[in-house]
This record gives structure tokens, sequence and C-alpha cells, in this order.
């Protein structure tokens, strides 16, 4: 229908391995049936969000654009697919805006959804829908989506990486044994995407993450995933190293180990790994000692929350922390796995308010 597609997905791993996923097959559709050879550059556009949602900052950028190119070249309003994220409140501001336009919306997360997005949305493929859960990773939905949309596209690597590199488990692991490689070779590829990604910022780089995936040359993409897969490891190390001498662990009254991480004063600021991945290493090791932790990464006004062994419920966290404090507090992420952002001049009461219902869970 010559309808412009913009895929939108977060920037880690399992998002663009999505994102690609949907870019790939579409883009070969493009090709083989459309008239113009250079519709391929305006009808399938994948962009990258920073944030775990799209923000603002996003979505006047791409709406932006769509007006142009509905003003300068005659275009339909386009069709936008949000990828790895979507599904939470924060969302719906973005997503407002481009429907006043006429655009449609489609989700494909697999974050915990909340109900009022779907108000906005034209279709919502999420696996809590479903009975599932978070281990359906946004690169297994967008690779099964692709796969119907245009079956000639081999995308089991894309799934592969994206169990590895969101860390999904169960039955989502046959899509590892697919790929024929190990897991480590399959992290190295989420290593490699994570750490170009990170310093390409707002550019979603089709090629570098096409050679990346094995959509390039095979003998550089095995040299390619080797170096960055070896630069990402020792970042982390480096920045692992010195964040461990700002962890301070205590036990609380419910026998649950609280780890916080001064981010801000311990690791260092525009380096790789940013703070949630960071937090998420340090989580990794400590989990080794103590069955029962929690680890919270915080900032100035953020923190990342990363669990082990405990039924945390952060997006009701962040509900009542809403209510409790004055503070500006908004967030969410996964049941488990989360972030929360709040205005530096509380930061204290939020944090403590935050470790005493970690405490009485
Ligand atoms: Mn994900």
């Amino acid at each position: 229908e010559s309808r412009p597609i913009i895929i939108r997905h977060h920037w880690d791993a399992d998002g663009v391995c999505g994102g690609v996923a949907l870019e790939k097959a579409l883009v070969d559709l493009v090709e083989k049936y459309h008239a113009d050879p250079e519709a391929k550059y305006y009808l399938v556009r994948r962009k990258v969000s920073r944030a775990p949602f799209y923000e603002l900052e996003d979505v006047v950028k791409d709406l932006d654009e769509a007006l142009e190119d509905i003003d300068r070249h005659g275009d339909k309003v386009p069709l936008v697919v949000l990828v790895d994220n979507g599904s939470g409140v924060e969302d719906i501001p973005a997503i407002r805006q481009f429907l006043i336009f006429g655009a449609d919306v489609i989700t494909i997360d697999h974050h915990f959804p909340d109900e009022e997005v779907d108000r906005y949305l034209l279709y919502h493929v999420n696996p809590y829908k479903v009975g599932g859960d978070s281990n359906y990773t946004a690169g297994i939905l967008s690779v099964e989506i692709a796969r119907m949309v245009n079956p000639d596209v081999d995308l089991k690597l894309l799934a592969g990486v994206s169990v590895v590199g969101d860390r999904a488990e169960g039955e989502v692991e046959k899509y590892v044994e697919l790929t024929g490689l190990t897991r480590e070779e399959l992290q190295d590829i989420a290593l490699a995407i994570e750490f170009e990604g990170f310093y390409l910022r707002f550019r979603p780089s089709s090629y570098i993450m096409h050679e990346i995936l094995g959509f390039g040359r095979k003998d550089r993409q095995k040299k390619l995933v080797e170096m960055l897969s070896s630069y990402a490891k020792e970042a982390i190390e480096a920045q692992v190293k010195t964040a461990m001498e700002g962890v301070k662990v205590q036990e609380l009254p419910n026998g649950v180990v609280l780890a916080a991480l001064d981010v801000e004063n311990y690791a260092k600021k525009f380096t790789f790994p940013p703070p949630g991945k960071l937090t998420g290493e340090v989580h990794d090791r400590l989990k080794q000692k103590y069955e029962r932790i929690v680890t919270i990464g915080y900032g100035p006004d953020f923190a990342v929350i990363r669990s082990e062994g405990i039924e945390l419920d952060i997006p009701r966290l962040v509900r009542e922390l809403q209510e409790e404090v004055n503070a500006g507090v908004e967030g969410g992420g996964h049941l488990v796995v989360g972030s929360i952002k709040f205005i530096p001049a509380k930061r204290k009461e939020v944090l403590a308010r935050l470790a005493s219902k970690i405490g009485s869970i």
C-alpha cells in the first residue's frame, strides 16, 4: 500500500534484534515488489529509542519527518511499530501525538503491559496477554511476525541473540539451539550490538548492525564481533572493578539482601557500560553470594533495580512511591527488573522508602 513504516525499538540487543527482523523482512518485500528501487529507503525506517519507552523527544522527530514527507513527496501517514517498548502508560503521550495525525500504532513488547495503552493501539502483541511472560522476548515476537510477513529471510540468529541478550529462560531456549551457535557466541554478538549501540546513541546504523548480525560479509562479521565483544568485556571489567567499591550491602528485616551501588560516583560518565547494564553486571556477581538479593544502582535522579529470588512488582512499587512521596516518581519495566526516575532533591527519601518496601515483602 506504499504506506511508510516506522520501526521504533529499544537500543539493547533484544530491541535491535526485533527491529532488524522486521526491517529485513519488510525491506526484502519492498525490493521485490515495489516499482521504485529507492522505495526501501523511505518506506521502512528503523529507529532506536534510548529511553525504555517511546519518549517525546523521539516522537517529535518521527512526526516532523513524516509530516515533511507527506508535504514534499506525497507520502502516506505512517504506520508506527514499537518494539521492546510501547506497552506502558509512559508511552501514551507520544502515541497520542501520532494518532492526531491519523497514524496507526502497533506495539510488540514483552514488558508487563498497562491496559490503558490499548485504547491507543491498533494491535498490542504481548505474551502477558495470553498467559506468557517476559521470557518471550521482543526479538522472538518480532522474528515470528517477520516470518509471517515474509518467510524468505533467515532470522534465526536474531531470535537466539535476543534470548541470550535478555537472559530469557525456559521453552524459548530452543531458539538458541536453532542458531547452531553456542551461548557464548550469541552473548558476544549481543555484547557487540550493545557496545556499538551505546556509542551510536540515537543513530540506528543499519549498516553496522547488519554486519554484526551476519547480513554482511561472514568473515568480517566474525572479526567484528570478536573485537567489539572483547572491547565490551574489558570495559565491563574495568567499570565493575571500581563500582564494587561503591556497593553497600545490608540485610533487611525479612532476610533479603539489599545492595546499593552509587553509580554516579563509582562509574565513569558517558562510558560503556551505562548505569543500567553496570548495575546488572554488579548484581550478577553479588547473586553468586546471596540467594535473595535486590541490587539498586542509583544516580542523582534515577535508580536501576535488579532482583533475584524475591517477588518484586516494580510497577506496583512505582505506583506506591508516587502516592507516598511528592518526588515526580516515574518508571516501570519488567516485574523484577526496572528503573525509576525522581527529582534529585528527594533522592534520599525515595531510596529509603524503596528500601523499606523491599524489606517488608
Ligand atoms: Mn527486551
